[in-house]
C-alpha cells in the first residue's frame, strides 16, 4: 500500500541533487578547464570565442612575442576576473603555498652619481643620508647567516653605484661575498649598477645566482624619472647578465607619476626580452623627503594588484617579488597580492634605505594563511620540473582545432 504524502510536507522532502553535468558556471567568464575536457564533444576554440586572457590562461610555457595591445587587454580585465585568472595560472607554474623569502643588505650606502628621482642614495638629492664605504666581507656573511637562520633562502647585496668601472678591488670583495653566501646554500643576488660583459663573467664564476637591474618603468615614462643613464643602457646590462648565464632580476617601481599604460609598457619590456627574467620585482614607491618624488601620492592598491596579476599572466614562470612598500600594506592586502600571483618578499631588518617587514611578523602571518617559505631548490629547478609535468593543454587545443569541422 502506497502512502500519499500530504502536499504541505512534500516540500520538506529532500530535493534531488542536480547531476554535476547540468551545473553551469554563468558567474564567471574565466575558463579554467581545457575546452571539451569535461562533458560532450570537444569544442574547437576559435579566435572569435577566445580572448587574450583565456589564451594566456592556457599557456604551458612562457612566450616572448607579446604585444602591448595584448598586455593592455589583460591589464584592463575586471580586477576580480583578472586576479582569479592569475591565481589559476599561478597554480600551474608554482606552488601557491610557497613564498620565497629574500633578505637584502646595503653593502655600500649613498653617494651615487645617478639622479633617479625616487632614490635616497643619489648624491644629487638632499635627503640627509650619509654615504658610507663598502661593508667588509665578514659583516655581510654574518648577516647572511642570520637571514638563513630565519628562513631566507635568497640573500641580496646592493651597492649605490652608477657602474663598476674602476672598482676592481670592490668587485673582488663582492665575489668573496657571493662565494660565502653560496657556501651557506643560499641563492646570491647583487645589484651594483651597470656592469659590462667581463664583470658579469667574473660574478658568474664566483657562483652568482642572479643580478638585479630594474628597468623601473616604461620606456616612455623613463626620461621623467632618470636622466643620467638611458633605458637602453639598462637593457645592455641585462643582456650582459643574461649572456654570462646569470639569472635576471628586473622589474619596476609603481607610483613614479606614471599612467596605467606605463605599467603595461613596463611588463611589455621584460616580457619581450629574448628570455623572461627569472624574477620580476614590483615596488610601490616609498616617498623620501628631499627627493624630487618625496611628496608623491601613494599608488592605489588596485593598480598594484592589477600589475601583479597581469605580470603573472604574461610571465607565468617568473617569480614575482612584492618588494618595497609591502610594510605599508595590511595583511589582507598582502594576501591579495599573493593570491594574484606574487610569490616572493623581502624580509628582515631593513630593505636598503626603507623599512621592511620583520621575520617574526612574516612567520606569524604565513602560519595564519597556510603559507611557507620556499626552499632554494624549489625556485628555478622547481619551475623547470613543474613545466615538464604540465598537461599538454596547447597540444589538446591544436588537436581540437584540427578535428573541428
Ligand atoms: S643608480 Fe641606484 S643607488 Fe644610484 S640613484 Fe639610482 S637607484 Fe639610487
Amino acid at each position: 500500500m502506497s502512502r500519499r504524502i500530504p502536499a504541505k510536507s512534500r516540500s520538506l522532502q529532500p530535493r534531488r541533487l542536480l547531476s554535476p553535468q547540468f551545473i553551469s558556471r554563468p558567474f564567471s567568464t574565466v575558463q579554467d578547464v581545457v575546452p571539451g575536457s569535461s562533458t560532450g564533444p570537444p569544442q574547437a576554440p576559435t579566435p572569435q570565442r577566445t580572448s587574450v586572457l583565456q589564451d594566456a590562461l592556457q599557456s604551458t610555457a612562457p612566450r616572448t612575442n607579446w604585444t602591448k595591445e595584448e598586455i593592455s587587454e589583460i591589464y584592463n580585465t575586471p580586477l576580480m576576473e583578472l586576479s582569479y585568472a592569475a591565481a589559476t595560472l599561478h597554480r600551474r607554474f608554482h606552488s601557491p603555498a610557497a613564498i620565497q623569502l629574500c633578505t637584502l643588505i646595503n653593502i655600500k650606502t649613498g653617494g651615487c652619481s645617478e639622479d633617479c628621482s625616487y632614490c635616497a642614495q643619489s648624491s644629487r638629492h638632499n635627503t640627509g643620508l650619509k654615504a658610507t664605504k663598502m661593508v667588509n666581507v665578514e659583516t655581510v656573511l654574518a648577516a647572511a647567516r642570520t637571514a638563513k637562520e630565519n628562513g631566507s633562502s635568497r640573500f641580496c647585496m646592493g651597492a649605490a653605484w652608477r657602474d663598476m668601472r674602476g672598482r676592481k678591488t670592490n668587485l673582488r670583495n663582492i665575489t668573496e661575498m657571493v662565494k660565502g653566501v653560496r657556501a651557506l646554500g643560499m641563492e646570491a643576488c647583487v645589484t651594483l649598477g651597470m656592469i659590462d660583459a667581463a664583470q658579469a663573467k667574473e660574478l658568474k664564476q664566483a657562483g652568482l645566482t642572479a643580478y638585479n637591474h630594474n628597468v623601473d618603468t616604461s620606456r616612455e615614462h623613463y626620461p621623467s624619472v632618470i636622466t643620467t643613464r638611458s633605458y637602453d643602457e639598462r637593457l645592455a646590462t641585462i643582456e650582459n647578465v643574461r649572456e654570462a648565464g646569470i639569472n635576471v632580476c628586473t622589474g619596476g617601481i609603481l607610483g613614479l607619476g606614471e599612467k596605467a599604460k606605463d605599467h603595461v609598457g613596463l611588463i611589455h619590456t621584460v616580457a619581450t626580452l629574448p628570455k623572461h627574467p627569472e624574477s620580476f620585482p614590483v615596488n610601490a614607491l616609498v616617498p623620501i623627503k628631499g627627493t624630487p618624488l618625496g611628496e608623491s601620492k601613494a599608488i592605489s592598491f588596485d593598480a598594484i594588484v592589477r600589475t601583479i596579476a597581469t605580470a603573472r599572466m604574461v610571465l607565468p614562470a617568473t617569480i614575482i617579488r612584492l618588494a618595497a612598500g609591502r610594510n605599508t600594506m595590511t595583511e589582507e592586502k598582502q594576501m591579495m597580492c599573493f593570491f594574484s600571483g606574487a610569490n616572493a618578499v623581502f624580509t628582515g631588518e631593513k630593505m636598503l634605505t626603507t623599512a621592511c617587514n620583520g621575520w617574526e611578523e612574516d612567520k606569524a602571518m604565513f602560519d595564519r594563511w597556510g603559507l611557507r617559505p620556499m626552499e632554494s631548490h624549489e625556485t628555478l629547478q622547481g619551475q623547470e620540473e613543474m613545466k615538464e609535468s604540465i598537461p599538454p593543454v596547447v597540444e589538446q587545443k591544436e588537436q581540437a582545432l584540427a578535428s573541428a569541422p
